[in-house]
């Protein structure tokens, strides 16, 4: 699938498209920002900031891969999203930068709904800290859920990971977050499984190697 093709399955779709663009050129992501797409998603901080620099600056940054808390002083405030809230810690830390710079940060939770060892993410059965912290904490603003799914062959296994992060997030919109009308994203899905997580209630996608490979 190229990139019109892509775009227009996921407006159908009613999904957000982050164009996954680590590792990638200047030119590269210019080739799609000129065919209009706007958000980017990028995960290792060093890189991304040198390329910012190149790029104009409609650009909607997102970052999407497991942070480190000593990077988020240089992140904040050009980031439009961070998927990738993964424990107290990193929480705490965008809040307390968020307050020095005098912003509200975007946040997703990433929860671990796969089974592989090394995937970062909350997890489910004990989520109720994280939780309450976000409602206390007032410089960051939770927009939804984001999970990885295992990398595998095997459909249904994806599909019990997406059906997953469906139910913690309908648990989180019936209780916590019942009346907060910003809770709304579940970003999930990537080259490999985006159908599949789009077939399954995804409404933000995060495409890269699908898009930038030729
Ligand atoms: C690299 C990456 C993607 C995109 O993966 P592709 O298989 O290239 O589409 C999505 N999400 C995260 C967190 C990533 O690091």
């Amino acid at each position: 699938m190229n990139f019109k093709d892509l775009k227009k399955y996921c407006s159908e779709n009613n999904v957000e498209l982050v164009a996954v663009s680590k590792t990638r050129t200047e030119k590269e992501i210019r080739k799609l920002y000129d065919q209009g797409q706007r958000i980017f998603g990028e995960n290792r901080v060093q890189e991304w900031l040198e390329k910012k620099e190149l790029l104009p600056n409609d650009i909607r940054w997102h970052i999407i891969g497991h942070l480190q808390t000593n990077k988020v002083k240089y992140i904040i405030p050009d980031v439009e999203l961070i998927h990738s809230i993964d424990s107290v810690k990193l929480l705490e830390k965008v809040n307390e930068i968020s307050l020095k710079k005098n912003v509200v940060t975007n946040i997703l939770l990433q929860y671990k709904v796969a089974q592989e060892e090394t995937k970062f993410g909350i997890d489910p059965e004990n989520d109720s800290q994280i939780i309450d912290l976000i409602c206390e904490l007032k410089n960051v603003r939770i927009l939804g859920l984001m999970a990885m799914g295992t990398f595998t062959n095997h459909e249904e296994i994806n599909r019990r990971e997406f059906q997953n992060l469906n139910l913690i997030f309908e648990r989180l919109k019936k209780t916590t977050f019942y009346n907060n009308p910003d809770f709304k994203i579940k970003s999930m899905g990537m080259s490999g499984d985006f159908e599949l997580a789009i077939a399954n209630g995804s409404n933000m996608v995060r495409v890269g190697s699908l898009l930038f490979k030729n």
